[in-house]
This record gives structure tokens, sequence and C-alpha cells, in this order.
């Protein structure tokens, strides 16, 4: 089979689509893509707004992949460990990882931007203020249409599905048979607010950090941007008491000084941001088959959008891409064989960051705060020091590795089944930290 130039659709220019249209290209294919939204680089779209995420290692790889890194380094601001802040404005701070390690905030704009760049450089066509209407994968036709209501169709030999979690291409397959699909909300949403840069555009608090104010039900997160200030999120439940139902009535400010009293302080302009930004949804979706027909394949959030919870979700996409083309690239040109071989693959570890995602909830907004929780931190620490190479925690399994992400759930459960044994032993606070400590997790580690 040769590895001829294929006609390539991809439907979606957000962070997925724009990497995956260089690693076409450079490849040779033709490659066009299609995007609802006008074009970030011409100051028309949404840039202004900071929002920024995680970006870790396995995105870092896809980037390295098609040469990005460096450019995307430039921009991006590392943050080593979660800084904790309690009501009394007492602050914990936990490591990422071991020293030297760190996840990186950076801004989503400037990200799809220089994406976007890169994918005009390697020769993509690219098309904004077009919306997809519709995939036909027996005939390889993507219909879109203009913002005049016009239709047109694009004939080609691939078509992906970049198009986020409400995805317009995967939408064409609902009624196919045997067609999976699942989608889940959460009762939590959240809302975007901002700490502004200090004086001199300095930083009010640590950048070094991931600032997480964990309240048990709810929790707000800061993560810092080039410019100072750091893009803060609420995640919060809908309804209920509090929520974004009940604060509305009894203001904002209010709640807010009262339930994060450091962070209120740093935020000027909390009214106006609060009701300028929406409040948005948090969806987990869940699908399968991804390809279609041999012809169509949905990767990114269109194929798995997960809750940000873990900080994987681009992350996950973007290893999609380094992933599908390790495939093809072995694939000697039988692209159909490398898209099913795809599938097959990666739904187990699509499916396990998902679940990864959304236990992560439950420990930033809830456990991180608990005094047993940061013993439990404190114990396995003292493990790994004892078994560096042996006993890597879930977390950086997840986030510093590009082993499958499967493999880090399953690894994760067996370590916990562990933990939980040891932290039942009497007197553990005191014990952990004693040479007797290791026999008996010998004693554990045996049984
Ligand atoms: C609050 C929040 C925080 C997050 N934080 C992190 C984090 O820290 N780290 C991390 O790794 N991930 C994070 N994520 C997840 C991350 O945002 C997504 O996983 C990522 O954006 C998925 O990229 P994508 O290209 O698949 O989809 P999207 O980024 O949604 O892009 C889809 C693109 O398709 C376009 N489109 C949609 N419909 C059509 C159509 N019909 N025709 C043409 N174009 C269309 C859209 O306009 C968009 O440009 C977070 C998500 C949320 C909600």
């Amino acid at each position: 089979m040769s590895s001829e130039v294929k006609e390539v659709t991809i439907v979606g220019a957000g962070l997925v689509g724009s990497l995956w249209s260089v690693f076409l290209a450079q490849r040779g294919h033709r490659v066009k893509l299609f995007e609802k939204r006008s074009d970030l680089r011409s100051g028309n779209a949404d840039a202004g707004r900071s929002i920024n995420l995680a970006l870790s290692d396995r995105g870092w790889k896809a980037l390295e992949m098609v040469g990005l890194d460096q450019k995307i380094r430039d921009i991006s601001l590392p943050m080593k460990g979660r800084m904790m802040h309690d009501t009394d404005g007492k602050k914990t701070f936990q490591p990422y990882g071991r020293e030297g390690q760190a996840i990186y905030s950076v801004s989503r704009a400037q990200l799809n931007i220089e994406m976007l760049n890169a994918a005009e450089e390697a020769g993509v066509e690219m098309t904004f203020d077009i919306k997809c209407h519709n995939v036909d994968s027996e005939n390889s036709t993507t219909t879109f249409e203009r913002e005049n209501g016009e239709r047109f169709d694009v004939k080609s030999d691939y078509i992906f599905g970049t198009d986020g979690a409400f995805s317009a291409v995967r939408n064409s397959f609902y009624r196919k048979d045997r067609f999976d699909y699942q989608q889940m909300y959460l009762s939590h949403g959240y809302k975007e607010l901002e700490i502004t840069p200090g004086e001199g555009g300095g930083f009010k608090i640590e950048p070094e950090y991931l600032h997480i104010w964990p309240r048990h039900e709810f929790m707000l997160i800061a993560l810092p941007n080039n410019d100072g200030s750091f893009t803060c999120t609420l995640f919060f439940p809908f309804e209920g008491e509090p929520s974004f139902e009940s604060i509305e009535r009894t203001g904002v400010r209010k709640f807010f000084e009262e339930t994060f009293p450091d962070a209120t302080q740093l935020m000027p302009e909390l009214e106006d941001v609060y009701e300028q930004n929406p409040t948005s949804s948090l969806v987990t979706v869940r699908c399968y088959p991804w390809v279609f027909d041999k012809r169509v394949c949905l990767i990114g959030d269109a194929a798995h959008a997960i809750v940000p919870f873990y900080g994987q979700g681009m992350n996950c996409g973007f290893e999609d891409c380094s992933i599908l083309i390790e495939f093809l690239d072995k694939s000697g040109g039988d692209w159909d064989q490398a898209l099913q071989d795809f599938q097959v693959e990666r739904k187990k570890d699509a499916d396990a960051i998902s679940e990864l995602a959304l236990n992560n909830f439950i420990e930033m907004r809830d456990k991180v705060a608990d005094p047993n929780f940061l013993l439990q931190k404190k114990v396995e620490a003292r493990i790994q020091e004892i078994y560096p190479d042996q006993w890597v925690p879930l977390y950086s399994r997840v986030t510093f590795s590009d082993k499958p992400y499967s493999e880090a759930l399953k690894i994760g459960k067996d370590q916990q089944e562990l933990v939980d044994k040891i932290m039942s032993v009497r007197d553990i606070e005191n014990i952990y930290l004693k040479e007797e400590f290791k026999d008996l997790l010998k004693f554990y580690l045996q049984g």
C-alpha cells in the first residue's frame, strides 16, 4: 500500500483541529480546515479574554512532534504544585511531582493562534465563519453552511471531526445502527473570574502555583497569566444553598468575602466580571465507534469530552493526534486499518481519563482540605522515598508520563487499596517517618 497524498477535511479549528491539521500537512497531505467562528488572529474573535489551560507532558509531546514546543514554552508559566487557601487565609503547599516537574499555564487563545499560524505555514487551507451542517460518510462528503444560510459540499478522502463536545460531525451519526452515545452533565457549572495584575504588572499572589480555595461542595481555582493577572474559575452548584442561583439573590461580594476572603481582596472588579461572564455547564461525553464507514473519524472532545478536574481534556486530545499519526505513519498508507487500530487502542484510555477526571473533582474541592487526606499524601510521599522507582503516584502517572491512562487508572486503584490498609494502622501519623515503617510496608507489599 503506498503512502499517497490524501485529501482531508477537518471540521473545527480549535485546539485539537488546528494541531491535527499541522500533523497532516507536514506529511504532505492536502488539508482543508473549516471553523464556524471568526479567525482568532483577526482580532474580531473572543481572543481578548484570557482563559488559560494547564498543559502537561502528553500535550508537550505532541507539540514537540510538530516543532511547536519552544514557541509555546515561551508563552507559558510553570506551576509546580497546588497552593491551598483556607478561610483564615492559611496556605498549604502540595507539590505536583518531583523537584523540577511542573504543569504549565498557557492562554487558550495564544496557543490556538500559534497552531493556526503553524497550520498556515504548513500549507493548510483554512476557512472561517463556516459551519458544518452534516457529514455523509458513505459519499465522503461534508456539507457546510455560510452565515447567509447558503450550503455547499466538500468531498475528500477522509473527514476528521474535531468540532468539540457538541460535535456536528458526531451528530450526523446518532441514528446509525449500534452507535453508542452517553452525555452526562454535572450538577455544578463554572464561571470565569479574574485576579487583576498588581502594580506595574506584577503578580498579586505567587505565580508558580495553581491556587485552590477548596470549600467541600465547591471551589475556586486560579491559574497565572503572562500579564500578571490570574484567571479564576468558580466551580459551583447550579441550584441549592449556596449556588449560582442563591448568590444572585444574596449578593456576590458578600458571599465571596465570607467564603474566599483573601482572594476577594484581589478582585476589585468582581461584581462586573461575575455579571459579564457566562455560567457554563460541565459535560462528559462518551461514544463509540469514533470511525464511520472507514472515512470519518472523531478526535478530541468530539470523541470524548471530559470534565476539567484533571487538567487533561486538551492534553488527551493532543495525545490523540500523536497516537493517531503514529498509526498512520506505520500503516504504509493503509489509513482504513490505521483508523480502526486507533479507535480500538484509544477508547479504553479515553474512558479511563474520563473516570479519573470525575474522581478528581471530589479530591480537589473536598479532600485537599482534609487533614486525613494530607496525611495520606505524606505517607504516599514516604512510600515513594523508600521505593522511588516502583511507587509513582497516580497524579504523576497521568500528568508526567505518556503511558496509557488505562494503565494509570488500574495501578492507581491497586495503590489506593494498599494505602487504605496502611492508613488504618494504629498511630500511623507517627510511624510513617520511623525506621519501622519500612518493615510495615514490606509486610503489606508481600501480602
Ligand atoms: C473550564 C474548563 C477548563 C479546562 N481546563 C483544561 C486544562 O487545564 N487542561 C486541559 O488539558 N484541558 C482543559 N479543558 C478541556 C479543553 O478545553 C478541551 O478538552 C479542549 O478544548 C478540546 O479541544 P477540541 O479542539 O477537541 O474542542 P474545542 O476546543 O471545543 O474546539 C472545537 C472547535 O470546533 C468549532 N466548531 C464547533 N462546531 C462546529 C461546526 N458545526 N462547524 C465548524 N466548526 C465547529 C468550535 O468553534 C471550536 O473552535 C478545560 C475545559 C473547561 C470547560
